[in-house]
């Protein structure tokens, strides 16, 4: 089935609002299984809404349109689709009664634009709207599946899972549904990844293999069609074993979780507590670890020590090491090792881990941008300090920097 979006309303094309319908829809639609064609914008205007539809009727079998149904004269998509269709609007008697019930509960006087919420085209069902008041329409002409929602999205999510996702299975019956899964790798950029996988990308139509990055992480996403969990399961095994074998050394999980989520199910489940210690992340490591539930259970506390003086005062790194001709400086191999190993002796966590590095956009201390040390140190073994070249701005390098720290306690 081919799919496409249609979402009305000249604030988006204006750019006042995002098309966070569209994204919604399109997500949805590609766990049904339907295929997302085309995602079209336009404005509230009779003329192009209406060139909008005979187009989409043309090459989709399903259209999915949100906005324009609400009470307002730029509110034209039910009167410009029934036109097109040739058919007339109809009052839906149980939407009537609600807006009337609604205006005189609140004694106000209900004026004949509000009965447009209730209007729908001749022979369509309708899609109650359990949180607004003007109803959605679905409908079938020559072979086009049309669904009219609301543009709020707290009215359109509802209304399409509830009532639309039924209504379009039933007229999909030789559909099979895509099944997908989330493979999270860390320590490892998203070119190199892809560059380890490319033969299989390249080659596999089925699974298909898309690898996308977000937030420092690289995510891969194996998709088949399947008619249930255990047929997705199985189609998709061999894939799977492919990838573990060239880069499980990365694969933290098999959902869509962050690094640090699974860092600290580990350390709780040993019940191991850790410390850091933040130079160039300047507290987003911590920022990191604390936004997971729970954190308070093995994260004992991080020392933002940005200044040299604090990386002596707080955590005794000589001043000689970080400072001073021929010393090796505040990033440098010798302070990462120092200020984590010093983390375990004064707070008694298990690991002590610490990032320092050079974040940009100017060189410190002769030392190239991107060049961070991480520091991990744990009580009953040696200290592992780990040396990165990462590229990017400033933030990304701070994030890289702190995921990659992350990604020392979970290998
Ligand atoms: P209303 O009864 O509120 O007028 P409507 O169905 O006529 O609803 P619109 O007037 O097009 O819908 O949009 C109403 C509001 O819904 C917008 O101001 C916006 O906040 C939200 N909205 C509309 N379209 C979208 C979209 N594509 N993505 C996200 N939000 C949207
Ligand atoms: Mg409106």
């Amino acid at each position: 089935m081919k799919a496409e979006i249609i979402a009305v309303g000249t604030e988006i094309l204006l750019g006042q609002i995002v098309n966070t319908n569209a994204q919604f829809l399109s997500r949805e639609c590609a766990v049904l299984g339907v295929d997302m064609y085309f995602q079209t914008v336009v404005g509230d205007n009779e003329q192009r809404l209406l060139e909008s539809f005979k187009l989409a009727a043309s090459r989709a079998d399903v259209v999915i349109c949100t906005g324009g149904l609400g009470p307002t004269q730029d509110d034209l998509t039910k009167d410009v689709l029934a036109a097109f269709v040739g058919r007339e609007l109809i009052v839906h008697e149980p939407s009537m009664k609600t807006i009337t019930d609604l205006f005189q509960s609140r004694g106000i006087h209900m004026v004949e634009s509000n009965r447009r919420q209730a209007m729908m085209i001749e022979g369509s069902d309708p899609l109650h709207n359990e949180t607004g008041l003007a109803v959605g329409i679905a409908f079938t002409y020559e072979g086009t599946h049309f669904i009219l929602l609301p543009g709020p999205p707290k009215e359109m999510k509802p209304m399409f899972t509830k009532y639309a996702v039924p209504w379009l299975r039933a007229r999909m019956t030789d559909e099979i549904p895509l099944y997908s899964k989330m493979l999270k790798f860390a320590g490892i950029g998203e070119s190199n990844l892809e560059h380890q996988l490319l033969d299989l990308i390249q080659s596999q139509t089925d699974p298909t293999i898309a690898p996308y990055a977000k937030e420092s992480e690289v995510t891969i996403r194996l998709t088949t069609r399947a008619q249930t969990a255990s047929e997705g399961e199985r189609k998709l095994q061999a894939t799977e074993l492919e990838i573990r074998t060239r880069l499980g050394d990365h694969l933290y999980a098999e959902q869509d979780v962050p690094i640090e989520t699974i860092v600290l199910q580990l350390l709780g489940e040993k019940s191991q507590t850790l410390a850091v210690a933040e130079s160039c992340t300047g507290g987003l490591l911590s920022d990191l670890i604390t936004a997971v539930p729970g954190s308070s259970q093995s994260f004992l506390g991080g020392i933002i020590c940005y200044s040299n003086a604090l990386k002596h005062k707080l955590l005794g790194v000589p001043m000689e090491v970080l400072e001073g001709e021929g010393s090796p400086g505040a990033v440098s191999s010798e302070t990462a090792t120092l200020l984590a190993e010093q983390l375990i002796t004064v707070t008694g966590s298990d690991f002590g881990l610490s990032v320092t590095g050079v974040a940009g956009p100017s060189p410190s201390e002769g030392k190239p941008v991107g060049l961070v040390y991480i520091g991990f140190a744990q009580k009953s073994a040696v200290t592992r300090v780990i040396t990165l070249q990462l590229s990017g701005n400033r933030e990304s390098i701070k994030h890289r920097a702190a995921k990659s720290a992350l990604y020392q306690l979970w290998k």
